[in-house]
Order: structure tokens, then sequence, then C-alpha cells
């Protein structure tokens, strides 16, 4: 048995790596095991991260690919919304480069880096692992759940599972697009979307997430993009999105922190945002816990209340966008797309629009008289969804 750690995390992505550096940097110790070799690899991420969102990473610039002003919306019906900020709205980022740095940051901090290390299961206040030094128990006094969409601690557990579980898919093609902008393509995927995401002059991240037929839709999504991409698909990602965050994201000791937790955002599927925000408050929480010597649930549920005063109604409004998003047609897609390409709105999108905060912006622009026709179609949608289940 090793020595028992103040903190032990489970999982070496953004938000574990976070968690493990801010808890390290209290002089707490902090064990964190890493079920890969390499930090950030596989990669399941388009890497598509809003300028506070890098912030929050804090990181070098090594990992940029690219940065992006603007966004370009394509309906398969015809119209199309396109705008530009004129500044810097988000980096498109090489997610291996920067978890290994966000890894490099904790082990700096002092946090002990076990890599090749699976956690198993749970025997009291110890973990049981598997890897590279055999099989160990690890004991804890706080145990932080960062192990992304498919949570083992969760289910060894028992926590309540998130709401829905979306599949992504994606590629890097040889593609020449506006290297300013991403693409969103709605109609690729009817129930979420299909994205393009320049890399540099003739290369693109294409992909999509959704409930069901997602190759297919995937494979056809890639026919748009040219012949070639059948045969050059030079770096194919597939992954998870958590959406609808678990009832309950603490107890027993332990505190579940981004995908994990089902911290992805229902507007966009990203989930570095949230899941190193989630980090900060849980680094926190425990500090403040360990120092009272009191780890249990009173004490622990500090944790919940604080990200759900950070960005928790955020994601509930997300939720019930993605909720009306799933009865919106193609046909009113393409209305939608129209009605929002008015100038004054888009000059609200560029003023207003946060990729990981939408909710001022949707509340502006539910006060544009311009958008009430644009409020008809989404009640219709919802109450024909409602009146469906
Ligand atoms: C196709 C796709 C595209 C996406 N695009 C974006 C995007 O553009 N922007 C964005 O912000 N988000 C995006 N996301 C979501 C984003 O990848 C995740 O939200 C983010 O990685 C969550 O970070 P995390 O640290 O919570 O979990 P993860 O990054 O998933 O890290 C979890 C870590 O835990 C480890 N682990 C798992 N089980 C165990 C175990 N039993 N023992 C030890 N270690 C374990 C894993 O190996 C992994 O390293 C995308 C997701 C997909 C699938």
């Amino acid at each position: 048995m090793s020595q028992c750690y103040d903190v032990v995390v489970v999982g070496g992505g953004p938000a574990g790596s976070s968690c493990a550096r801010l808890c390290a940097e209290q002089g707490l110790s902090v064990c964190l095991v890493e079920e890969h070799g390499t930090a950030g690899v596989p990669v399941q991420c388009a890497g598509l991260l809003s300028m506070n969102a890098f912030r929050e990473c804090e990181v070098s610039n090594r990992c940029i690919l690219s940065t992006v002003r603007g966004a370009r919306v394509v309906s398969s019906l015809g119209p199309e919304l396109e705008f530009d900020a004129g500044n810097p709205k988000a980096h498109v980022v090489d997610r291996a480069v920067l978890d290994q740095e966000m890894l490099w940051r904790a082990a700096k901090a002092g946090a002990d880096i076990r890599m090749k290390t699976s956690y198993l299961t749970r025997k009291g206040d110890c973990i049981i692992t598997r890897g590279a030094d055999g099989r160990c128990e690890i004991p804890f006094r706080i145990l932080v759940a960062a192990d992304g969409a498919r949570s083992r601690v969760a289910r060894i557990e028992k926590m309540p599972r998130p709401k829905v579980f979306l599949a992504g898919l994606q590629a890097d093609i040889l593609y020449d697009m506006d290297q300013s902008k991403v693409e969103i393509h709605p109609d690729a995927s009817p129930e979420f979307f299909g994205w393009a995401i320049p890399l540099g002059p003739g290369r693109a991240r294409v992909g999509l997430a959704g409930r069901s037929d997602v190759k297919g839709r995937f494979t056809r999504f890639l026919g748009m993009f040219g012949k070639e991409t059948r045969s050059a698909q030079v770096h194919l990602v597939s992954g998870t999105i958590p959406l609808g965050t678990r009832s309950r994201t603490f107890g027993n000791h332990v505190l579940f922190i981004g995908d994990a937790a089902g911290m992805a955002k229902p507007t966009s599927g990203g989930g570095v945002y949230t899941g190193v925000r989630a980090a900060r408050h849980a680094a926190r929480v425990i500090g403040e816990a360990l120092s009272e010597n009191d780890s249990g649930d009173t004490s622990l549920s500090e944790y919940q209340k604080a990200w759900k005063n950070d960005f928790g109604r955020e994601l509930d409004l997300g939720m019930q966008l993605f909720r009306i998003r799933q009865g919106i047609s193609p046909a009113d897609m393409s209305r939608v797309i129209t009605v929002l390409g008015d100038p004054a709105i888009l000059e609200d999108i560029v003023m207003l629009g946060d990729m990981d905060r939408p909710g001022k912006l949707i509340r502006r622009l539910l006060m544009r008289p311009s958008l009430f026709h644009l409020l008809g179609i989404l009640i219709k949608t919802e109450v024909c969804r409602i009146y469906k289940e």
C-alpha cells in the first residue's frame, strides 16, 4: 500500500490535471492516475476553445494551430449566415499538446503522476489500480473523478447518469477553407450539428455528433468536402459527449468534475471550459474541507453549489435549447438562419456572442421584435416535442 494522499485524482485530461495542480499548489499531497501512457492521446476533441476557455487552461501558445474570428452557418436548403467579429474569438488547439502541458504543470506543482495506471474500483478509503506498477492500493482523503464521459468511478459509486450521450466522429482532411471562420452545418446531424474547422492552409477538421446513424451521416458529410476526403483522412477521432449534468456531483468523499460529471455544453459539445472551471471550484472546496478535517457530504456539497452558481444556469439553458433543437426540421432551420441574418441581429451576435456563456445573447435576441416569428417556430417545435412524448 502506498502513502495516504490528501487528494487522488483519476484522469489526466484538462479537468483532472487542473484540479491536481491547484490542489498541489495549496501544499496538499496529490496523486493523479491516468490509464494511458501519454496524456491527451487518443485525441477525442475538435480543439475549438474560446479565448476564455484557453486562458482558463493556463498554458503557453504552443498548442495553438489556428485562430478564428467568426463563423459561417450553412443550411442544406440554401440560406447561410456569416459573421466576422473582427477580433480573435477562439483558438483551434492540438489537444494532445494542450493536455500534456497541463499535466506537466501538475507534476511541477508537486503532484505524483502515475501513467498507464487504471482505476479499477474502490475499497473503503483506497482506490485499487492496475498498471505499470501492477495492482496497487492508493489511500486518499478525497477522491476526484475526472475520468471522462464514461466515468468508471461514477459507475462504482452508483451515481445518477448524465441525461444524454452523443457520439462524435471527426477527421482531419485536405480541404481549403476560410482560415478565419469555423463552419457550422446544422443539417449534417439533425439532433446536433456538423462542423468544419480550419487547421491552416489546405487542411480542415471536419466532424459531427449525434444520437443515431452517426457513421452514415459522417460519411455523407465528408462527401460534401470533395472526393479526395475519402482517401485522405489523416487523423480520425471518435468519442462520446455527455450532456445534462449528473444530478449529484459529490458524495462519499468523492467529487466529480468535467465530463465525468456530464458538464459538456449542450449547445456546442465543448467541455474543456466547464471542466477546468469545475476543477477550480473543486480544488478550493477540497482545500477548505481538508483544512477543517471534514470531507463529509455537507462540506463537499459546497462544490456543487459553487459550479452551479458559476455556470449551472448556462448548462440548464443549453439543455433547453438542445431539447428544442431535437424538433427543428431542415426547413425550420433554414428559416431560423434567414431570420438571424438580419444585420441588427448579426451585430448582437458579434457583440454578445460567447461560446461558453450563450445566455446573455439569447436573452437579448428574445427581446428583438423581428425574432418573434422565430420564437413562434421554436415554441411550435417544443409543443410538438412535448405532445409526442
Ligand atoms: C468529437 C468530439 C469533439 C469535441 N470537440 C470539443 C471542442 O472543440 N472544444 C471543447 O471544449 N470540447 C470538445 N469536446 C469535448 C471535450 O473533449 C471534453 O469535454 C473534455 O476533454 C473533457 O475533459 P475532462 O478532463 O473532463 O475529460 P477527458 O479529457 O476525457 O479526460 C479523462 C481522462 O481520464 C482517463 N481515464 C478514463 N478512465 C480512467 C481510469 N479508469 N483510470 C485512469 N484514467 C482514466 C482518460 O484516459 C482521460 O485521459 C469534444 C468531444 C468530442 C467527442
